[in-house]
């Protein structure tokens, strides 16, 4: 079997606006996020939607979700016939409702099938020949960087060849997290934060120094979500 290495390509992040991010294990690619320009980027690439093996979302936010009704336009406007794979924490309600209006609009003239698999901690799964791992992170819904409610929210580990890579989606920091990271091949990492945030114990983000240490533990690290 010809062995792939696995590169990831970081099509944009930035906090409040927009993430997403492809992992390439050779030719099988998946889609961890799907913020707002997503579709633009991944035709930009040269990887259409029809080329995804799978698509997988941390967690509900706009930033992170707002580019998911793009793609599903996109597959029934080239009129897909394939299986579209999507991934996402169980429980989010933010992903039920946009496919919920996808399939109220569009229902007679969908030609491709969307298999949802909703997860939660350690559930895994396989997408092609790529393993995924479901983990739990710790997120919260906030207005104003004010945390309101948790957030239904996964990193996830995926494996593919003994190549293994971590994305962690975005989190604060929890000590589960240091073995999510350990030995990945390859670790995306929330740093949105550049100090603690002044009196709360309840972080939405990591900040960039516990970003840095978690790096450190991966052969490779690549800090995301910064803010603009
Ligand atoms: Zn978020």
């Amino acid at each position: 079997m010809e062995r792939h290495s696995v590169e990831v390509e970081v099509l944009f992040s930035c906090a409040g606006i927009a993430t997403a991010i492809l992992v390439n294990f050779g030719p099988i690619h998946i889609l961890v996020d799907a913020g707002d320009g997503t579709l633009r980027d991944l035709l930009r690439i040269g990887v259409p939607p029809q080329k995804l093996a799978g698509v997988l979302l941390t967690h509900g936010h706009s930033d992170h979700v707002a580019g998911l009704y793009a793609l599903l336009g996109y597959l029934r406007a080239e009129a897909f016939t394939g299986v579209f794979n999507l991934v996402y924490p169980a429980g989010c309600c933010e992903v039920e409702a946009l496919l919920k209006a996808f399939y109220k609009c569009y229902s007679d003239t969908i030609g491709f099938q969307i298999r949802r698999y909703p997860l939660k901690d350690k559930d895994t799964l396989k997408i092609g020949s790529v393993h995924v791992q479901s983990w739990k992170m710790l997120h919260w819904h906030s207005v104003a960087g004010n945390p309101l409610a948790p957030a239904p929210a996964l990193g996830f580990r995926l494996t593919y060849q003994a190549q293994a890579v971590a994305i962690t989606g975005d989190t604060a920091f929890f000590p589960e997290l240091v073995e999510f990271v350990k030995d990945a091949d390859i670790a995306v990492i929330d740093a949105t934060l550049d100090t603690p945030l002044p009196g709360t114990n309840t972080y939405v983000h990591l900040t960039i120094e516990q970003a840095q240490k978690l790096a450190g533990l991966a052969r490779r690290g690549i800090l995301v979500h910064r803010k603009s």
